[in-house]
């Protein structure tokens, strides 16, 4: 899959035209975006900005930058919606453009002991878990609250500095 048919580019894409709802905070290597679907409210995902199918292939600096600041941002979304645990996954296996998900695991998980991934599909893409534009409103306020709070972490625009 080259950048012209990934869906992770696209998304990016979408970014820099002012035109991805999703969209909350740019830090140096990758976008920060919030999942379409919230069952596992507060789920964010950190785009690398390099499309690039393998952590490995980013060159050495890049990628502990690119790990650096995805652990900024999980401390971000851990301190903006409290969850019980936080998961990381870095998977590809369907859309293989570097992209890391950050999974908030609550006390009322229906089933805590698992990968998100196994949680009952039927609950994740409920039509109930999409956030209408209020709610994402408000998750979007609430993580970018957290992130501005992290010092070490360099953003350089956010939803509300790109065109409407
Ligand atoms: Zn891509």
């Amino acid at each position: 899959m080259d950048e012209d048919s990934c869906l992770i580019c696209s998304r990016i894409a979408a970014i820099q035209a002012g035109a991805n709802p999703y969209f909350v905070a740019e830090v140096e290597t990758g976008y920060i975006v919030l999942g379409d679907y919230q069952f596992f409210r507060g789920y964010t995902l950190l785009l690398s900005k390099q499309h690039v199918t393998e952590l490995h292939y980013l060159a050495a600096p890049l990628r502990l930058q690119y790990l650096h600041e995805m652990s900024l941002v999980a401390e971000a979304v851990f301190r903006a919606f409290q969850p019980r645990k936080l998961n990381y996954e870095l998977l590809g296996n369907g859309e293989p453009h570097l992209h890391w998900h950050l999974f908030p695991r609550y006390p009322d998980d229906p089933s805590p002991g698992t990968p998100s991934w196994k949680v009952d599909k039927n609950l994740r893409y409920a039509p109930a878990a999409r956030p209408d534009a209020a709610e994402l409103l408000r998750l979007k306020q609430q993580l970018l609250e957290a992130l501005l709070q992290l010092p070490d972490l360099n953003i350089r625009a956010t939803w509300k500095s790109l065109p409407e």
